[in-house]
C-alpha cells in the first residue's frame, strides 16, 4: 500500500479529511512505520508457505475440471525426516513436468476402485516454473490442461506413492489463462516470477506463454471491471483513468444487452448508463451506427475466424451430419419433400444438389455454370434455398442489389461467403444496374469492375467472385429481350447459369421456418445419389441391370451406399468384361 493510499484510508477511519492528518503528522508517521514493520517481520517458511497455500485456495476433491493449479514445495527439514517424501530443491522443471504428466496417464489405483490406465496422454499442454520464497524456500507451480475434465485424487495419489511427492491442487482456477498467468504474470503476493519457465504440449507445438494467459474479453467481464472501477472511484473520491467511458465500454454494452439500433443504445445510456457513458454516448450520437456495426463485428469475430478457416462445402458437410433442431416436425423439411415431390416431373433434387456441390466447391467457371431455379410464385423455389442465409450467417451472403442501384456490386467485396439473388432479372438488370459483361464475368469466374465511389481508385475495383451462387427467378417473360439487352445477349446469360425448373405449387409455404440442417441434408444426399446415378451410367442400361436386381436383392436403397470393393463382390461383377469393369470402377471413385 501506498503512504498516499494509507493516509486517505486513516483520514476516512479517523472521520478526517485528508488535509486533517496533516495537524497530527506525527501521529501518521508512528502509525505508518508499524504498519510496515508488520508486514515485514520476517515469516518462518512453514508460515510462508501456510500463506502462500491459502492464497491458492482449499483443494476441492469432488472438482472434475479440464485445469489444475499444481503447487509443490520443497519439505521442511524434520517431515523429510519423518516421512518417505523426497526433497524437491535438486529437480528440474522437465523433470516436474513429467511426473505429473506420467501421474495423470497412471493414476493410483486404490482399493475403493481408482481409475484405469490410459493409453493416450491425457495432459494437452502444461507449464512449469521454479520459485524461491522470501525465505529461500524452492517451490514448483504446475499449470496442467488436459484434453478432458478429471478429478485429481488419483493423481494426487500416484504422485504421493510413486514419486514421493507432496502436491497441493487448487480448483480455483478453472480457466488455462488464470493457471497460466498466476504461473508467469508477477503480483503484489509473488513480485517475482521465474524466468525461464518450462512448458510442454501434446502436439508437441511451442506456445506463446503470454499470449496464451490474456484473460478472453467477454462483454460482460468488461462491464463489470468498468462498474467496480467506478464503485471504487467514488469511494476513494477520486476519478480513476477507467472510469473514463470509452468506445470500447460501450461496444460491452452493446453485447451484453443486444442493443441494436440507435435508439436502443440511447434509451439505455439514458435510463441506465451513468453520467460518462451519457456523456460519451451524446458526443457520438451520429457515429452510433458504425458503432454498433463495429460491436457486432467485434462480437462475431472468433466465430468468424472460426469460420473462414472451413471451407464452405465443409461446413454444409458439418452441418448435414448435425441433428434437426426441429425435430421430426421440421416445417422446411416438409416443405422440400413436398417441392421435389410435386415438381418431380421437371426437377431432379439431384442434379440440383450435384449443381449446388459444383458451385460451392469451386465457384462459377466455364466448366461450373451456377444454379437458376425458376417457375411461378408459390412453388417454393425461394424457400428451399433461403437457409442458405443461416447457413453461411445473413450479413456474409451477398443478396441481390436493388434495381437501379448506382453501386450494385460494391457489397460483393465485403467477405461475403455465398451469392443469393431471390427473384433475379437479367434483363431487367442487364440494362443499367449490372450490365450483360459484367453478369458474363462474374458468373464465370473472371474479373470484373466494381464501381465504387470515386474517393477509390477512381472508382473502380476490379473482383472476382470465386465462391458458391444461386438464381432464383419467375418464368415468366424471363428471356424476353428488350432495350440494350438482345437476343444474344439473352443466349449468353443462359450459358452461364443452368435451369432448374418448378411448375406446381406447394400449399402452405408461408409458415415454413428456414433449417439450414435439412437443406444441407438434401444438397449432401442428393449429390451423393447424383454420383451413383453416374456409376450406373458408366456402363448401359442392359448391363447394369442384373446389378440393380442383385443390389435390390441384399437390401441396399441406392448404389451410393455400396463401397468399390462391395461391388467386386457381387456374383454380377465377374460376368462383366475386362473393361466394363474398369469403368465401372473409375465411375465409383
Ligand atoms: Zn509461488
Ligand atoms: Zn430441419
Amino acid at each position: 500500500m501506498s503512504l498516499g493510499k494509507l493516509r486517505r484510508k486513516l483520514a476516512r477511519h479517523l472521520g478526517l479529511r485528508k488535509e486533517g492528518l496533516d495537524d497530527r503528522a506525527d501521529e501518521v508517521r508512528e502509525l505508518a512505520k508499524r504498519a510496515i514493520a508488520v508486514a515485514a517481520a520476517p515469516v518462518s517458511p512453514a508460515d510462508a508457505m501456510a500463506t502462500m497455500l491459502a492464497g491458492l485456495g482449499e483443494e476441492d476433491t469432488a472438482a472434475k475440471q479440464l485445469v489444475y493449479l499444481v503447487t509443490i514445495s520443497r519439505v521442511l527439514p524434520e517431515t523429510l525426516a519423518a516421512t518417505d517424501l523426497v526433497d524437491v530443491s535438486g529437480f528440474s522443471r522437465a523433470t516436474i513436468a513429467e511426473y505429473v504428466r506420467h501421474a495423470f496417464n497412471e493414476p493410483a489405483v486404490t482399493s475403493a476402485g481408482g481409475r484405469p490406465r490410459t493409453r493416450d496422454g491425457i495432459v494437452k499442454k502444461t507449464v512449469v516454473v521454479r520459485e524461491l520464497h522470501a525465505s529461500g524456500e524452492i517451490h514448483f507451480h504446475v499449470a496442467v490442461v488436459l484434453h478432458s475434465a478429471r478429478t485429481f485424487l488419483p493423481v494426487k495419489r500416484s504422485l504421493r506413492g510413486t514419486y514421493k511427492l507432496a502436491t497441493h491442487w487448487s480448483t480455483s482456477h478453472t480457466q488455462w489463462w488464470s493457471a497460466l498467468r498466476y504461473c508467469i504474470f508477477p503480483s503484489v503476493t509473488k513480485p517475482e516470477v521465474d524466468e525461464e519457465p518450462f512448458q510442454w504440449a501434446s502436439d508437441g507445438k511451442e506456445f506463446d506463454l503470454h499470449a496464451e494467459s490474456q484473460r478472453p474479453w467477454t462483454a460482460t467481464m468488461w462491464k463489470r471491471r468498468r462498474e467496480a472501477a467506478e464503485q471504487s472511484a467514488a469511494a476513494t473520491g477520486g476519478a480513476s483513468k477507467r472510469t473514463r467511458f470509452a468506445k470500447l465500454d460501450l461496444t460491452a454494452h452493446i453485447l451484453d444487452k443486444g442493443l441494436k439500433s440507435r435508439a436502443d443504445v440511447l434509451k439505455y445510456s439514458q435510463d441506465h448508463g451513468n453520467e460518462s457513458m451519457q456523456n460519451f454516448v451524446h458526443n457520438h450520437q451520429r457515429q452510433l451506427k458504425d458503432f454498433i456495426q463495429d460491436a457486432e463485428e467485434w462480437g462475431n469475430a472468433r466465430a468468424e475466424a472460426k469460420a473462414d478457416r472451413e471451407t464452405d462445402w465443409d461446413l454444409v458437410c458439418r452441418t448435414a451430419a448435425s441433428d434437426c433442431p426441429h425435430g421430426l416436425s421440421c416445417s422446411y423439411r416438409k416443405a422440400a419433400e413436398m417441392l421435389f415431390g410435386v415438381n418431380a416431373a421437371t426437377l431432379s433434387k439431384e442434379n440440383l444438389a450435384a449443381s449446388l456441390r459444383a458451385v460451392i466447391l469451386t465457384g462459377p467457371s466455364k466448366t461450373t455454370r451456377t444454379p437458376l431455379i425458376i417457375g411461378p410464385t408459390n412453388t417454393g423455389k425461394t424457400t428451399l434455398i433461403l437457409p442458405f442465409d443461416n447457413l453461411f450467417g445473413s450479413r456474409r451472403v451477398f443478396h441481390k442489389p436493388a434495381l437501379g442501384s448506382k453501386f450494385a456490386l460494391r457489397n460483393i467485396m465485403k467477405e461475403k461467403r455465398f451469392l443469393l439473388w431471390d427473384d433475379y432479372r437479367p434483363v431487367d438488370y442487364g440494362q443499367e444496374t449490372i450490365e450483360v459483361p459484367t453478369f458474363l464475368s462474374l458468373f464465370n469466374g473472371m474479373p470484373f469492375e466494381v464501381q465504387v465511389s470515386q474517393s477509390f481508385n477512381d472508382g473502380n475495383i476490379d473482383f472476382e467472385w470465386r465462391r458458391g451462387a444461386v438464381l432464383t427467378a419467375k418464368e415468366k417473360d424471363l428471356w424476353k429481350p428488350y432495350g440494350v439487352v438482345s437476343d444474344e445477349d439473352i443466349t449468353h446469360i443462359q450459358g452461364r447459369v443452368e435451369v432448374f425448373r418448378c411448375t406446381a405449387k406447394v400449399p402452405t409455404l408461408k409458415d415454413t421456418v428456414p433449417c439450414p440442417c435439412c437443406m444441407c441434408h438434401w444438397i449432401l444426399d442428393g449429390a451423393q445419389a447424383f454420383d451413383a446415378k453416374q456409376a450406373l451410367n458408366a456402363l448401359a442400361p442392359s448391363r447394369m441391370a442384373p446389378f440393380e436386381f442383385e443390389l435390390l436383392s441384399l437390401g441396399a436403397v441406392h448404389v451410393g451406399e455400396v463401397s468399390a470393393a462391395e461391388w467386386q463382390s457381387l456374383q454380377s461383377w465377374a460376368v462383366l468384361r475386362q473393361f466394363e469393369q474398369r469403368r465401372l470402377l473409375a465411375a465409383l471413385r
